[in-house]
C-alpha cells in the first residue's frame, strides 16, 4: 500500500494483542479498564477497542462527549476543574463524574447527584521519572491530599480515583505503592463501590508479570469488596502505531543527518518535552549511522541517532515505532507543516486512510471567513 508520507499507521492486529491482555485481566481479576482518551483519541479504531474494554475516561468535556458518541459503554468524566456550563452539558454523556477537589464536588453536587460521583485523591506517593509528570510533586493540585476532609464527605461519593503512576513497568514498585494506599485509605475504601487506580502502568509489555498483577488486583478488590478500575492510555496502544516518514535531504555536520518530512515538535511532542529519543526497529547490522531530524526550524527537532543496514538516500522511508501515545492528540501546526495523515491497517489486512490534512485545515484552524466582516 502506498500513502503519501508522513502518516501514522495504526495496526489493529498489534492493538488486539494489548486488548486481549486487558480482557484477560477482566476475566481473571474482575478489573474493568477504561481508555484514557487524553493519550489516544483516534476514534476510527474505537469499534475494535470497545469489544475488549469497558468504556472511556476523559480530561475534559470534549473527550467525554467523544467517548459517549464513538466508544459507548461507560463514560467516566474527570477534569482538573469543571465550569458550570460544562457540568450542565456533561450530564448528557457521563455515567461517572470524578471531581478533583471537595470544593468542586460541593459546588456541583446538587446538579448531578443522580449520577455516580467520584473524587480524585492524591496519595502523595507516586512513581514517575519526570518531575513534569509527577502527580505527587510539591504543591500538586491533582487530587485531594487532606484525608480527614474526605472522610467528612464520604457519604457524598461512590468511588475514588488515584492516578499516581507514570510509565511504571516495575511490578514490585506498583505492588508496594498499592499496599501503601490500602493501609492509608482502608476506612474509606470499605465504604465505597469502586476505586480507580488510574493509568501509567505498563502491564501490556511482553515481560510484565501479568499473572502477578492480576492476583494483586484481585486480592485488593476482594478485600475491600470493591470494583477496581484501571485507566490505561499508553498501555492500550503501546507498540501498535508507527509514524512513517520519508528522507528529504541528507546533510553533514560531524555526522550524517537525514532530514525527514515530519517533526518532533509538531507530531511527537513528548519526545521534546521529556527529552527522549524516538524508537526504531533495531537493524541487523550496525553499519551506517545517522541522526534522524525533523524539518521544522527548531534547532533541537531531532528524533534520535540510529544505525542502519545500508546507507540512506533521499526518498527512503523511516518508520518510527511506538508512536501512538500522546502524539495524534497533540499534533499542532507549528511551521505550517502538514500534519501526518492517519492510516489504519485493519484486522483483515486492508489499509484504510481515515484522515488526510491539507492547507485548508491549517488556515481554518486560525480563522474562518464566516466570522470576518
Ligand atoms: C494520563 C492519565 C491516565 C493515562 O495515563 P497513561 O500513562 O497513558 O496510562 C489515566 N488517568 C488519569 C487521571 C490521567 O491523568
Amino acid at each position: 500500500m502506498q500513502f503519501d508520507t508522513p502518516y501514522y499507521l495504526i495496526d489493529e492486529q498489534r492493538l488486539s494483542k494489548n486488548l486481549k491482555k486487558i480482557q484477560w485481566l477482566k476475566e481473571n481479576a474482575g478489573v474493568k479498564s477504561v481508555l484514557a482518551l487524553k493519550c489516544f483519541s483516534t476514534w476510527p479504531v474505537f469499534e475494535l477497542m470497545s469489544q475488549y474494554m469497558d468504556g472511556t475516561t476523559s480530561s475534559s468535556l470534549y473527550e467525554a462527549r467523544l467517548g459517549y458518541e464513538e466508544f459507548g459503554k461507560e463514560v467516566h468524566a474527570y477534569s482538573v476543574a469543571f465550569s458550570k456550563d460544562e457540568i450542565t452539558e456533561l450530564k448528557q454523556y457521563a455515567d461517572k463524574i470524578i471531581f478533583n477537589s471537595i470544593s468542586q464536588l460541593k459546588t456541583f453536587y446538587s446538579k448531578i447527584n443522580h449520577l455516580d460521583i467520584g473524587l480524585r485523591l492524591n496519595p502523595q506517593v507516586s512513581y514517575s521519572d519526570y518531575d513534569l509528570a509527577d502527580p505527587a510533586r510539591k504543591h500538586s493540585r491533582l487530587g485531594v491530599t487532606n484525608y480527614s476532609s474526605v472522610l467528612d464527605i464520604a457519604n457524598l461519593i461512590n468511588g475514588v480515583m488515584f492516578h499516581y503512576n507514570c510509565e511504571n513497568a516495575n511490578f514490585n514498585n506498583f505492588s508496594t505503592l498499592l499496599d501503601a494506599i490500602s493501609d492509608t485509605y482502608s476506612d474509606l475504601l470499605f465504604q465505597l463501590n469502586w476505586v480507580s487506580l488510574g493509568g501509567g502502568i505498563y502491564f501490556t509489555l511482553d515481560d510484565y508479570p501479568l499473572e502477578k498483577f492480576s492476583q494483586k488486583l484481585k486480592a485488593f478488590g476482594e478485600y475491600f469488596n470493591i470494583q477496581v478500575y484501571l485507566e490505561p492510555g499508553e498501555a492500550v496502544i503501546t507498540n501498535s502505531v508507527s509514524l512513517v516518514t520519508s528522507v528529504l535531504d541528507i546533510v553533514h555536520n560531524e555526522l550524517d543527518i537525514a532530514i525527514v518530512d515530519s517533526s518532533i515538535e509538531a507530531h511527537m511532542l513528548d519526545l521534546l518535552t521529556y527529552r527522549e529519543s524516538a524508537v526504531m526497529k533495531a537493524p541487523s547490522f550496525k553499519k551506517y549511522y545517522y541522526m534522524i531530524a525533523g524539518k521544522s526550524c527548531l534547532a533541537a527537532d531531532i528524533f534520535g541517532q540510529f544505525h542502519f543496514n545500508s546507507p540512506l538516500k533521499v526518498g527512503d522511508k523511516i518508520h518510527i515505532i511506538d508512536a501512538g501515545g500522546y502524539t495524534m492528540v497533540k499534533m499542532n501546526w507549528f511551521n505550517g507543516l502538514r500534519m501526518p495523515s492517519i492510516v489504519i491497517k485493519r484486522l483483515n489486512g486492508d489499509y484504510e486512510q481515515v484522515k488526510n490534512f491539507d492547507y485548508h485545515d491549517f488556515k481554518q484552524n486560525l480563522g474562518c471567513a464566516a466570522f470576518l466582516q
